[in-house]
């Protein structure tokens, strides 16, 4: 048995003006694709190729952590996006998120700066923690907040990759773009 990935949520020009085609043509077909050919070729006959993306992410450290958790943090992130996406938080989210930031505003912010100052690759996250309260966590490279025992309610990939078609060098122009596209519905769904 092989892993695989779910086709992207929407249509890839969908996300325009703020995510291009051209962008998903890489970040998709090629850099998550390629992540999931890397996993499944290390996992061949093997015992882990029967266990679940989740089981291989908390117990693997190295090439297959890496590939498996890019894997799952791609496909985390497609559902993060939406066309019809954007806006205010919603829901029990927004609830939440006001409890602990006083404002979506501030909150916004917060997540924006998180993101800014995440050096390198790496991924910067909403997440739950077992006591039900949100924070931001921002992770290197593959990092994943399964690894830390968190549920993770949203994500924006900030490696280069994710915006350097659309935005070259400009992370901050990815990021205010990305405000536009981020499903709360998705977002909620995921609270425990
Ligand atoms: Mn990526």
């Amino acid at each position: 048995m092989s892993f695989t990935i779910n086709k992207l949520p929407f249509e890839k020009n969908a996300l325009e003006p703020h995510i291009s085609s051209e962008t998903l043509d890489y970040h998709y077909d090629k850099h998550h694709q390629a992540y999931l050919t890397k996993l499944n070729d290390a996992v061949k006959g093997t015992d882990l190729e029967n266990k679940s993306l989740e089981e291989l992410i908390t117990s693997q450290k190295a090439g297959i952590f890496n590939n498996a958790a890019q894997v799952w943090n791609h496909s985390f992130y497609w559902n993060c996006l939406s066309p019809q996406g954007g806006g205010q938080a919603s829901g029990k989210i927004k609830e939440l998120i006001e409890k602990k930031w006083d404002s979506f505003d501030n909150f916004k912010e917060a997540f924006s700066t998180a993101c800014a100052t995440n050096f390198g690759s790496g991924w910067t996250w909403l997440v739950q923690n077992s006591d039900g309260n949100i924070e931001i966590l921002s992770t290197s490279n593959a990092g994943s907040p399964l690894t830390s025992n968190q549920t993770p309610l949203l994500t924006c990939d900030v490696w280069e990759h994710a915006y350097y078609v659309d935005y070259r060098n400009a992370r901050p122009k990815y990021i205010q773009a990305f405000w536009n596209l981020v499903n709360w519905d998705f977002v909620n769904s995921n609270l425990k």
